[in-house]
């Protein structure tokens, strides 16, 4: 046998071949060229091989592969920019024949006469689940840790190598398109009652079991290739297909406001799919494939939510030179709603956490947060009770500073009074090693201000978390005016064991996340003062892809927040950083009314005791006469919403604090979910182009009010026919550096 650099090749005495996928160097296996090169080697070789009874493919890593490496299909954009320059009819011919490989290969390697069976032995993703499928059986280990999924909706792409035609001709029509257009993960014993695996066994079984297939005398023929095939469920000229199909556009409609053409797609591939013969319904979605990798959409997502994303947890604005550190002992002082969550996301990164509060009754009140997630978690299947018990012995609650004596970073999350923090920064520095780092937790309070109080402001520095600290991705990393390299790099280190995504900001009021949310929350009060009725703001919100509408978000948030903040402008800007009619409508329903949001059951929404569901406040109605539905226009609306975002992350640029386009659009997206279809609050504007977005502006400038001018940057970038990513090239910026 040849010898491959991505696989091994092992005949046993049964003359039935393991391939072993494992590449060298890198954590998890994905298809690169070379991998498809080798693999069609691996095929033709075993399929010419008259002795071999079958093959078993499998991976030598703990997870089976991630799919596809989607910098290969990143690539694919390049070049199909580059050759539609020159010819658009031949890019597009050359886009097919190149998204057409991998269908190519997993069919060759379905019809090569040899029967294939993969065995799953960890998490499965995308491309490799799609070549699985291919495979004539399946066997996947029970281990809790495996998830089968086609995930490539997520960024903006559907399954394009085979995934759509035979999904849906292994299971029932209705839950390969949930599959598909959630991207929603599998456990094997889902996959399994969903037909989709044959075989769920224990770990140490997998590859025994997977030969046993092979002995039984597997077929080396796909059900779809056998005469009589018949789809699951009769296709889709049936009575249950006529209640599927006529309103599954309208279901997804409802789920992503038209805004996903990827998910469209993949209804498209299954209906006309099922009606031809399989290989023509390979075209069909390799046709819509060709289709969705030329749009916007594709190319923005993949951009953010995968390269820039991976770039970002990687390290990609860590200061060179400085040797990683291994925090081992972090300090946390202030044990309330957010050091209370910051210690379990530390602890369970397997750092040890001192929690300080001003007594050991707040401290350990703090801990109890972590005993309830961990609670959770055994619950769910999610940690063993050995785990759990590791993860809380992590922590220990203090009302000693003395215990910081060996802390590596320490986090402060007191109230945010000035006052009380220059307090606690004294306190901890008279005691951290000299080495150490001191992080604020501020949400509003300027890094380089606070840093006043410190002995060594150049290793002090902002980590700002979002709510709830264990499920958001991002961490808001704040560079003080002295704040130097090392600092910054301890940051990054640490926001790195914690598994989430860094973004670094320079030193702003309200940072970048939050003065984005504001501006949204704030065209929402324009809204609502012009008489728009508020479920249609809510609404329009949701159409233009935000999670959430920006008064429930300011019932999350708190509208006594909103108020603190709104009066500390005045204070600290003058009465003109404020709209009057805001500050009146935020004052009513905070000193008149006691609205404050959902921590005291009323907001701009009501929220009666579970199991009822919140609704919007009807007394809302009466604070301004209301304009009827048909004299709103809702493109409009949804068109406030994102340009107000889009012009304030633009403004963030152009002032210095975000430097990074990646960084807006990925802080946009995982922050406060900015509409992902756009790929972030700049690619939205890069996507439209700069001019058009300026035009945009404009027009809503003219009606709205000046908070819409677009800015100097804006307009010479639109005179110059410039691009955020060209203008503020990441990869050049690096190069040159
Ligand atoms: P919180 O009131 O829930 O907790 C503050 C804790 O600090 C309390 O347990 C208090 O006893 C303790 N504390 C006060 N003075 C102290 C001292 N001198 N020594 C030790 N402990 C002391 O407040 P929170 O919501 O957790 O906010 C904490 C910080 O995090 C603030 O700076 C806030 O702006 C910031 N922040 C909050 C959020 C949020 O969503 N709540 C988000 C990001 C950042």
């Amino acid at each position: 046998m040849t010898t491959y650099t991505n696989f091994t090749v092992e005949t046993d005495a049964d003359n039935i071949a393991l391939v072993t996928w494992d590449m060298p160097g890198k954590s998890m296996n994905v298809f690169t060229e070379e991998v498809m090169d080798e693999l069609n080697a691996i095929v033709e070789e075993t399929s010419a091989d008259t002795t071999l009874k079958g093959v078993v493919i499998t991976s030598g890593k703990s997870t089976f592969s991630g799919g596809a490496d989607l910098s290969m299909i990143k690539s694919m954009f390049t070049f199909y920019n580059e050759e539609n320059a020159k010819d658009p009819a031949a890019a597009a011919q050359k886009l097919f024949d190149l998204v057409g490989q991998m269908t190519g290969l997993f069919r060759k390697l379905e019809t090569s006469g040899k029967p294939w069976v993969s065995a799953i032995n960890g998490t499965c993703m995308g491309g490799a689940f799609e070549m699985s499928l291919a495979c004539h059986g399946r066997v996947v280990s029970s281990s809790k840790s495996v998830k089968i999924a086609l995930p490539e909706v997520k960024v903006g792409i559907f399954p394009g190598a085979g995934g759509t035609q035979r999904i849906s001709r292994l299971t029932d029509a209705q839950s390969a398109l949930q599959m598909m257009t959630t991207g929603q993960s599998l456990t094997g014993a889902r996959a399994k009652a969903m037909n989709l695996v044959h075989q769920v066994v224990e770990p140490d079984q997998l590859i025994i079991a997977a030969k046993q297939m092979i002995k039984d005398g597997l077929k080396s023929v796909a059900p779809w290739d056998e005469k009589g095939f018949k789809v699951p469920g009769g296709g889709i000229w049936t009575p249950a297909s006529a209640q599927l199909w006529p309103a599954a556009p309208a279901i997804l409609r409802r789920e992503t406001a038209g805004n996903y053409p990827a998910a469209l797609a993949i209804l498209k591939c299954v209906y006309e799919g099922l009606q031809v013969p399989f290989d023509t319904g390979l075209k069909i979605e390799q046709r819509y494939f060709t289709q969705v990798l030329q749009s916007t959409e594709a190319f923005s997502m993949i951009r953010s939510l995968f390269i820039s994303m991976q770039e970002l947890g990687k390290g990609a604005r860590r200061p060179a030179g400085i040797p990683k550190a291994e925090l081992k002992h972090v300090g946390i002082v202030g044990a309330g709603f957010m050091g209370g969550a910051i210690a379990y996301v530390t602890a369970a990164a397997g750092i040890r956490v001192t929690l300080i509060d001003r007594d050991i009754e707040a401290a350990t009140k703090g801990k109890s947060h972590s005993e309830t997630l961990v609670k959770d978690s055994i619950g769910k299947g999610r940690l063993t009770q050995e785990e759990a018990a590791a993860l809380l012995g992590n922590i220990t609650p203090s009302a000693a500073y003395a215990d910081l004596g060996d802390a590596d970073l320490v986090i402060e999350a007191v109230f945010e009074d000035r006052e009380v923090k220059k307090a606690v920064i004294e306190a901890v520095e008279a005691i951290l090693p000299e080495t150490a780092i001191f992080a604020s937790n501020t949400s509003t309070l300027p890094i380089t201000g606070l840093a006043k109080n410190s002995k060594r402001p150049d290793q002090f520095i902002g980590i700002h978390f979002f709510s709830p600290v264990e499920k958001m991705m991002l961490t808001e990393v704040i560079t003080g005016k002295e704040t130097g390299d090392r600092a910054l790099a301890v940051a990054l280190d640490f926001v790195a064991a914690i598994k989430k995504t860094p973004i670094v900001v320079n030193d702003t009021r309200g940072f970048y996340v939050n003065r984005c949310v504001f501006r949204y929350i704030h065209e929402a009060y324009d809204m609502l003062i012009e008489g728009v009725p508020a479920a249609m703001i809510e609404n329009a919100a949701k159409m233009a892809g935000m999670p959430v509408g920006p008064l429930s978000l300011n019932d999350e948030v708190a509208i006594d927040l909103s108020q603190k903040i709104l009066k500390a402008s005045v204070a600290d800007l003058g009465p003109a950083a404020v709209a009057p009619e805001h500050m009146k409508l935020i004052n009513r329903m905070v000193d008149e009314l006691d609205r404050r949001g959902r921590k005291n059951g009323k907001g701009f929404y009501d929220y009666p005791a579970k199991p009822a569901k919140k609704s919007l406040w009807p007394g809302l109605k009466e604070f301004y006469p209301q304009k009827q539905a048909s004299e709103v226009d809702v493109t409009v609306l949804k068109q406030r919403l994102l340009v107000t975002i889009a012009l304030e992350a633009a403004r963030t640029m152009e002032e210095g604090i975000v430097t990074d386009p990646r960084e807006a659009d990925v802080g946009s997206i995982l922050g406060f979910g900015f509409a992902p279809y756009t790929g972030g609050t700049l690619s939205y504007i890069d996507g439209m182009g700069v001019k058009a977005f300026v035009a945009l502006c404009k027009k809503l400038a003219t009606a709205y009010g000046d908070h819409f001018k677009p800015t100097a940057l804006l307009k010479d970038m639109a005179a110059k026919g410039e691009t955020f990513y060209g203008r503020f090239d990441p990869y050049g910026k690096k190069q040159a550096a």
